[in-house]
């Protein structure tokens, strides 16, 4: 510690870059304000505002038995979800394991598996097999069974049983699927099969999580994934997409949009800043330039291990557990990250409160790192929790940005910052902002909602803020599907 104000000034430094104050956060609000009604009235813009073809949202009374498919997360999941009219559900699914040589052969052969995969499903599950081949009780004029397909892929959607696939990601690269109708190829699939399903819709994630969380509290108008990745689709008036002129789909009065869906690299900046995927890897690299700081390291002796060194190594999961040691189970402050603490040289000035909380922190580095007892002082377990607190700040006020850009275009808010009123007299005024969110970040990162709210509080006022509800869009994925094929089954 022999350079304590060039330490000083090198966190100092690298905190001013992670740090986003109000003026910032608003004016990357207003922006993206701007940004949303270009995307909604001509194609091609960096905001993708993507229309979803589903017309509205349930309010907790809908009724009966569909089938979901979900394909895009890690697991390919077939749910046969029940709905009971009361804000409740029954949901029974089954995962199956998609591999590498389907993921990256031909799409026939990954649209065969997946109707296999329902198949098998229907067996394991009789009931719905036998309402299948009777028409039961699901819908008496067609012995089908409606299915609704969450496939978390860039689509272009026509329908809301139509969208064509534009590329793949997540390591997916089935041949001949580009360019082609989703549902179509699934559909084919089923008929090759003889299976009496028929998919009725075709749904996002982030809609699927609007859907059920609007099922499950009775309303909700942005649907979000906080996960491996970042995304959400909300509740637009239809006159306000001039894109769309006047087709058919101009007939309904509000239809989900979905914000984002590009997959160039160069324009997701946004959503690495934000990212469960990224997260991990952002603090990686603070961390290794700690260690690497001349001409004496600030972190770990100097030394790096095998795991900080590769890339993607330190997963956000990791962040979670190092920030949930600090703040222990009584949730603790969340944001006295004290650099100032990081300096003290001598541990017998910090509070033994401070002590305790950094052993734990200490252990899990340790652990997850993979340094060896004694490795790891209490001033580098500081110091990852500050790096750890830095990164994922960021991400809330930046998810923060996007959420308060949806209340000032939906009309729950007149204006941003010192000018934000609540909106009395517009269509949202006085109503709650119900929100549904998915995804291990938003789920399982302490915290994260109330650093989110922070940021809420200084962009939409403390009196909108409050009447902002973000709760968990539970299951939404199936659910959410589930609920588009109630939509296509009540649109015939
Ligand atoms: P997906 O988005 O793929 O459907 P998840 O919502 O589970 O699935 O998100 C996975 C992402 O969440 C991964 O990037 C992972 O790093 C991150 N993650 C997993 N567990 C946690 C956790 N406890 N806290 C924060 N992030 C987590």
């Amino acid at each position: 510690n022999a350079h304590p104000d060039k330490i000083r000034s090198l966190l100092a430094d690298i905190e001013q870059q992670f740090t986003l104050d109000g003026d910032v956060l608003i004016s990357i609000t207003s922006h993206f304000h701007k940004l949303f009604n270009l995307g909604l009235s001509e194609y091609g813009h960096p905001m993708a505002m993507i229309p979803t073809f589903v017309t509205g949202v349930p309010d907790g009374t809908e009724t009966g038995t569909f089938l979901a498919l979900d394909l895009g997360g890690t697991n390919l999941r077939v749910c046969q979800v029940e709905l009971h009219g009361d804000k409740t559900f029954t949901l029974k699914q089954q995962k199956y394991r998609v591999s590498e040589a389907l993921k990256t052969g031909e799409a026939t052969t990954l649209f065969d598996y997946l109707a296999d995969s329902v198949d098998a499903f229907l067996t394991s599950t009789t009931e719905l097999k036998e309402d299948a081949l009777d028409a039961g009780d699901i819908d008496v004029d067609s012995p089908t069974v409606p299915l609704g397909l969450t496939f978390s892929f860039p689509v272009e959607q026509t329908a809301l049983d139509k969208g064509f696939l534009l590329t793949w990601t997540k390591g997916f690269a089935a041949k001949n699927a580009v360019n082609k109708d989703i549902v179509g190829l699934l559909q084919d699939a089923f008929d090759r099969k003889h299976l009496h399903v028929k998919c009725v819709a075709l749904v996002n994630d982030t809609v699927g999580a609007a859907l059920s969380r609007a099922y499950t509290a009775g309303g909700c108008v942005l649907g979000a994934i906080f996960g491996t990745g970042t995304n959400g689709a909300y509740l637009e008036q239809v006159a306000n997409i001039t894109k769309l002129g006047n087709g058919p789909a101009a007939a309904a009065g509000g239809v989900m949009m979905v914000d984002r869906e590009s997959i160039n690299p160069r324009f997701q900046a946004y959503e690495k800043f934000i990212s469960g995927m990224y997260l991990g890897e952002v603090t990686r690299n603070i961390l290794l330039a700690l260690v690497d700081a001349a001409p004496q390291p600030i972190l770990f002796n100097g030394k790096a291990t095998e795991r900080l060194n590769k890339h993607y190594g330190l997963d956000t999961e990791m962040l979670s557990f190092v920030e949930s040691a600090w703040s222990g189970s009584d949730g603790g402050d969340t944001d006295d990250v004290a650099a100032a603490a990081v300096l003290v040289e001598d541990p017998e000035k910090l509070a033994p409160a401070t002590v305790q909380r950094l052993k734990r922190v200490q252990e899990i580095v340790q652990e997850n790192l993979g340094y060896a007892p004694g490795e790891v002082s209490l001033r580098d377990a500081a110091l990852v929790r500050w790096a750890a607190a830095l990164v994922v700040r960021r991400s809330a006020r930046l998810s923060a940005c996007a959420v308060a850009t949806v209340a000032l275009q939906m009309g729950y808010v007149s204006g941003l910052g010192k000018d934000a009123r609540p909106a009395v007299a517009a269509a949202a005024g006085g109503k709650p902002y119900a929100i549904g969110i998915d995804g291990s970040l938003y789920q399982h990162y302490p915290g994260f909602e109330e650093r989110m709210r922070e940021a809420l509080r200084i962009l939409l006022g403390p009196e909108v803020e409050k009447r902002v509800e973000i709760g968990l869009a539970k299951d939404g994925s199936g659910v959410g599907a589930a609920l588009g094929a109630l939509q296509a089954t009540k649109n015939k």
